[in-house]
This record gives C-alpha cells, sequence and structure tokens, in this order.
C-alpha cells in the first residue's frame, strides 16, 4: 500500500537523497533511481538496470515502491473510467480518467472525504476524512499512467494522458504542504516532466492559501463559485461564511501569475431555482469584472438523496448567452462518466465493503 512504512513514492528528492546516503551510496544515485521511479515507472528494484546489483539489493530489502491498491476499476460508455483505489485498510478514495481526442486529464484526489460539507457535492457527505500523503496522490497518477500504457512514453510521442485536475475528493488547499509536494515531484523535469501549466488547482475558496499556492506551485486556479451573493453561497458552500465572496475575488484578483494568457476559471454548478437566474448571470458577469476569468457552468450531477434539481437545459443555455455576451467565455460542460459515478460532485468512498486481498494487492510491475 501507498502509505506502507518503506514506501519510496512520495519522497522529495532530499528525502531520497538521506535514504540514499543513509546505505553508504554516492549522491549520483539519487538521480538514478528517480529516472527508474519516475520516468520509466519501475515498481521492481531487481529491474534498475543501471544499478549495482548490491544497492538493489539492499533497496528492496527495506524500501518498496508500491502503488495504490485498485479496488475496483470501471469504464464509462463514455471512455472515462474511475478507480476506486485502497490507501490503507479503512482509507479509499476515487481518481477518474477523463479521455478526450487526443488528450485527457486526470481529475485526482487531495483527501479521503471532505470536510467542506457543500451541500450538492456528494463527497461533502462521507464521514471518513483524513489527507493524503504526497505519495497517495503521485500514485493516483502513476496507476493512470500505466493503464494506460504510457511509461516511460507513448510510441508517437503524443499521451493521452496529458492534464491534471486537483479536482477530486477533497479540498487541496487543507492539504497544500503535501500537495505541494506531490506535485512538485509530478512536475519535476527528470521524472514525469508534466508542465505546471498541464495543471489545474480547484479550491472551493480556501483564501488565505491561494496566494501560496501561485506563488510556490505556479498552477493554474479554478475556484468553485456557484453563486453571486453571500446568503446563496454560504447556504450551498458552508466555507463562505469564513471567506466570503468579496475577500474570495479579492484573491482571485491578486493570485500569482494570472492574467490573459492564464485565466482563472471559476466553476459553476447549475442548480434549479436556486442560482440559475438571468438576474444571477447578469450579477456574476459584474462580479468578475477586472478578473481574467473563463467560467465552466457545470449542469448538476444527481446523487442518491441529493437535495437538488439540474437547471433545465434551455435555463442553462440563457445563463450562458448572457454570461458570453458580458465578455466571458461560459462553456457548458459535458457532464462524463454519469453511468459510473464518475462525474463532478459523485465521488464517494466510504460506502464500499471492500475485500481484504484487493488492498493488498499492488498492480503488477511495468517493466
Ligand atoms: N474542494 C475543491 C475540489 C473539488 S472540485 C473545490 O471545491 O473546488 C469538484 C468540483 O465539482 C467543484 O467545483 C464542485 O463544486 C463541483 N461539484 C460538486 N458536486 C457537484 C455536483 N453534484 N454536480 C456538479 N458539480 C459538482
Amino acid at each position: 500500500m501507498t502509505g506502507a512504512p518503506g514506501n519510496l513514492i512520495g519522497l522529495d528528492r532530499n528525502e531520497l537523497a538521506d535514504i540514499v546516503a543513509g546505505l553508504g551510496e554516492a549522491p549520483f544515485r539519487v538521480k538514478q533511481l528517480w529516472h527508474w521511479i519516475y520516468f520509466r515507472g519501475v515498481t521492481d528494484f531487481a529491474n534498475m538496470t543501471s544499478l549495482s546489483g548490491a544497492l538493489r539489493e539492499k533497496l528492496a530489502a527495506s524500501f518498496n515502491l508500491d502503488w495504490p491498491g485498485v479496488v475496483r476499476h470501471q469504464k464509462s460508455a463514455d471512455g472515462t473510467m474511475k478507480w476506486l483505489l485502497g490507501m490503507d485498510q479503512r482509507h479509499l478514495v476515487e481518481s477518474v480518467y477523463i479521455p478526450q481526442d487526443d488528450r485527457g486529464a486526470l481529475c485526482m484526489s487531495s483527501q479521503v472525504g471532505c470536510t467542506l460539507t457543500c451541500r450538492f457535492c456528494h463527497t461533502g457527505t462521507q464521514r471518513l476524512v483524513r489527507n493524503l500523503e504526497p505519495g497517495e496522490i503521485v500514485g493516483q497518477f502513476m496507476l493512470a499512467r500505466d493503464t494506460l500504457d504510457e511509461w516511460p512514453a507513448p510510441v508517437d510521442g503524443r499521451r493521452m494522458l496529458s492534464n491534471i485536475v486537483m479536482m477530486g475528493m477533497g479540498e487541496p488547499l487543507y492539504n497544500f504542504d503535501n500537495v505541494k509536494t506531490a506535485l512538485s515531484i509530478i512536475m519535476d523535469p527528470e521524472g514525469i516532466a508534466l508542465s505546471r501549466r498541464r495543471i489545474t488547482l480547484s479550491t472551493a475558496g480556501v483564501v488565505p492559501m491561494m496566494k501560496r499556492c501561485g506563488e510556490e506551485l505556479g498552477v493554474d486556479l479554478a475556484v468553485s463559485l456557484h453563486a453571486v451573493n453571500d446568503d446563496v453561497r454560504t447556504r450551498l458552500v458552508p466555507l463562505n461564511r469564513k471567506y466570503p465572496i468579496g475577500d474570495l475575488l479579492d484573491a482571485c484578483r491578486a493570485y500569482p501569475g494570472a492574467g490573459n494568457a492564464r485565466r482563472i476559471t471559476f466553476e459553476y454548478v447549475m442548480l434549479k431555482d436556486v442560482n440559475d437566474s438571468d438576474a444571477d448571470a447578469r450579477e456574476l458577469v459584474r462580479l468578475l469584472k477586472g478578473i481574467p476569468a473563463k467560467v465552466n457552468l457545470i449542469p448538476f450531477n444527481a446523487w442518491p438523496g441529493a437535495p437538488f434539481e439540474c437547471s433545465p437545459a434551455r435555463r442553462i443555455a440563457s445563463f450562458a448567452g448572457i454570461v458570453n455576451d458580458g465578455g466571458y467565455s461560459a462553456p457548458v460542460r459535458r457532464p462524463r462518466g454519469r453511468d459510473i459515478m464518475a462525474a463532478c460532485g459523485q465521488l464517494k468512498s466510504d460506502t464500499v465493503k471492500m475485500a481484504r486481498s484487493a488492498m493488498t494487492s499492488a498492480p503488477p510491475p511495468a517493466s
């Protein structure tokens, strides 16, 4: 399991350097090890042929490179894939791969469950919550790259796993240190080497952490706005009581690196008769004034017992038209993977009884 002691996945270069030094090995071994783990996706030390036999044995005696255990892997009719992953004996998370014509994004989780209890989000009803470790976050990516058979690189050089959205379970800015370590590993040019421009982090609006996110990670920012006044937003996103819309938009205006070439995405879930009127759309345009922004309109994805309905298509079209006329791109997101409960806000992982055997089996080595 990813969180088990001795797992090297998720350690940053300094931590790996300490381990290599502790084994009495020269510092250049760190670079080699990094290459095997994050460029080639090798999970068995025995296959790291540029290392001496003695070092391979020493590593295997004390360490492992386990990825999260796959409890269930589902594929939607539209090609979307969802993994239910066991991080330890009690904690499960989901990640979702969303393919497009010539690329695709992995939607990764940052926490088991979520503490924010947004009223329209299924994850918010999950009781069991903990932060994911860096290796548990990186592991989601490694597993997806392996499933798509893209270690070390696809034959034609074009990757179907080309982007990451930190939009799965959890609030990434409530687990910033671990998310930062994980994304730094993923962006490291000698390993997975995904550019920060291909990574989007979504927050419900943890205002005090937004600046650090821009400065220290430099990834694109998405903000779950969902309402244009504090009354409605507080009802939908209780975090709004702590960080109301005015403060949130100020933090967006100050987001390091945002500009016309790199806009902030505002996510807006379309809830029938709650936040979807033409007046709401006009107010949204007014609020976003001066912010390099685009708006993603997300048709509400239902889940069992959800207290909302999705706005009708004509209502969404009218809302989108007003936001467009106001000068902001406002695509209506096509829901993906609804048939396997993989769409936005449908992820939840505490109800599934898992087989012990599934929890302990790591995927077969990629090399
Ligand atoms: N905590 C972060 C990351 C989760 S991202 C955040 O709130 O941004 C998940 C996105 O899906 C958020 O924009 C969330 O508001 C949206 N979402 C949640 N439940 C949904 C639902 N039932 N239908 C559509 N979108 C939903």
